[in-house]
C-alpha cells in the first residue's frame, strides 16, 4: 500500500494533493492507495477520493489538528505508518507536504525525496527506487536512486496532472484520534492573513512590472505601480525587496514566490539570480531595464534599455500617457 497525504481546506481537497495522488498511484503500480487527512472537513475531503483511487482514508481527528501544525501532522504519518505499514509515503510538494515530510523523516530517520516529477526503477515495496527531481526551481532535473525502507516523496507541482478513475466508490474511512505530545504542537499556525489583492493578479497577468534592489525603497515602487496602472499590470519583485519589507511576500516572483507567465515581465533593478529567473522564464518576452550591461538578466531577456531605472521608467509612462492623449 503506499499513502498519501491528503491537504485540504474547506472540506475541499487541494489540487496538488489531488496531483499527488496521480503520482502515488503510478508509483503503487496496482497496489492499493491509502490517503491521510487531518483536521476540520477531512471526512467531506476524504469522500472525493474514491473517484481519484483511494481505498481507505485514514482520517485524524482531534480538535488540536484544526489549526496546521507540522509536528502533529508528523504525529499522525508515524502512527499511520506504525499501523498500516505502506511501501512509501507520498505528499504534494508544497510548502506544508514538504514541511510535513521533513518532519517525518527526521522522526523516522528515513531520507525524504522532495518534488519528484517521475518514478523509475522497481517503484514502492520494489528493491530500487528511481525518481526524477525537480531541482533550482526547474531549472534542473536531478535523477537519483533512493535508498530507503520506506521512501518519503513530495511532488513537484504541475508536474503531474491529476486524473480521476473510473468506476470507484467512496474510499473507507478509518477514523482515528492521534496520541498527540505537547512538542507536537508547538508550532502552529496561529492566524490566517488575506492577501491584499487589488487590481490584476500577479500568477493571472498579462503584464507584469517586476522590480528589484535598484527600485532602491519602497517609495520607488510608485512609479512601477503608475506604469504598472497603464498597462493593466500586476507589480512583482524580486526576493531581495520583500526581505527588505518593501513589498509583501505575495509579490515575490521566483523559485519561493510566484510563477508567472505573461505576455511581457518588465524587469526593473532585478539582476536575474536563477531563483527568480525560475519564476519569470515562463513570460513570452522579457525587457529588462537595468544600469548595468552585465547583469545576467540580459541573458534572458528579448529586450533591454540601459540606464537608471528613476529615468527610464517614468520615460515610458510619460510616452504612454502621450500616446494615449493623442
Ligand atoms: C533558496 C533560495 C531561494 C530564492 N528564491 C528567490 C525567489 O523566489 N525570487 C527572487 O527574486 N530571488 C530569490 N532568491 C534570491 C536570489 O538569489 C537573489 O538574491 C535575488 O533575486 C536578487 O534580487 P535583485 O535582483 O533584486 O537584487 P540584486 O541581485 O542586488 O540586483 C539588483 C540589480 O539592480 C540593478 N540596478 C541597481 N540600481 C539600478 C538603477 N538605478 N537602475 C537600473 N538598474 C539598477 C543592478 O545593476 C542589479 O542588476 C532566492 C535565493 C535562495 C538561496
Amino acid at each position: 500500500m503506499v499513502l498519501v497525504v491528503v491537504e485540504h481546506a474547506g472540506g475541499l481537497v487541494d489540487e496538488l494533493s489531488l496531483q499527488a495522488i496521480a503520482f502515488a498511484r503510478e508509483l503503487a503500480a496496482g497496489e492499493p492507495l491509502d490517503a491521510l487527512l487531518v483536521g476540520a472537513g477531512a471526512r467531506d475531503a476524504a469522500a472525493q477520493l474514491g473517484a481519484h483511487g483511494v481505498a481507505t482514508a485514514h482520517v485524524a481527528e482531534d480538535e488540536r489538528l484544526d489549526a496546521f501544525a507540522p509536528g502533529a501532522w508528523a504525529r499522525c504519518v508515524t502512527e499511520v505508518v506504525d499501523r498500516a505499514r505502506p511501501s512509501a509515503v507520498v505528499a504534494a510538494g508544497s510548502n506544508r507536504g514538504n514541511e510535513v515530510l521533513a518532519h517525518v523523516a527526521t522522526r523516522l530517520d528515513l531520507p525524504f525525496a522532495a518534488n519528484c516529477t517521475a518514478v523509475g526503477g522497481d517503484g514502492a515495496g520494489g528493491s530500487s527506487l528511481d525518481v526524477t527531481r525537480m531541482r533550482w526551481g526547474g531549472s534542473l532535473l536531478e535523477e537519483a536512486r533512493v535508498h530507503a525502507s520506506l521512501p518519503l516523496l513530495s511532488v513537484a507541482p504541475y508536474a503531474v496532472a491529476a486524473a480521476p478513475v473510473n468506476g470507484a466508490g467512496a474510499p473507507a474511512v478509518e477514523p482515528f484520534a492521534p496520541a498527540l505530545e505537547p512538542a507536537d504542537l508547538a508550532v502552529q499556525v496561529a492566524e490566517h492573513v488575506e492577501a491584499v489583492q487589488s487590481g490584476v493578479s500577479l500568477a493571472e497577468a498579462k503584464v507584469v512590472v517586476s522590480g528589484g534592489r535598484g527600485v532602491g525603497s519602497a517609495d520607488g515602487f510608485g512609479m512601477l505601480e503608475e506604469l504598472a496602472g497603464l498597462l493593466d499590470a500586476a507589480v512583482g519583485c524580486s526576493r531581495v525587496v520583500t526581505s527588505a519589507g518593501w513589498r509583501p511576500h505575495t509579490d515575490q516572483v521566483g523559485q519561493t514566490g510566484t510563477k508567472v507567465s505573461p505576455d511581457l515581465y518588465i524587469a526593473c533593478g532585478i539582476s536575474g539570480a536563477t531563483q527568480h529567473i525560475a519564476g519569470c522564464k515562463g513570460a513570452k518576452k522579457i525587457l529588462a531595464i537595468n544600469s548595468d550591461v552585465e547583469a545576467p538578466i540580459l541573458n534572458n531577456a528579448d529586450y533591454a534599455v540601459i540606464g537608471d531605472l528613476t529615468e527610464i521608467v517614468p520615460a515610458i509612462t510619460a510616452e504612454l500617457r502621450k500616446a494615449r492623449s493623442t
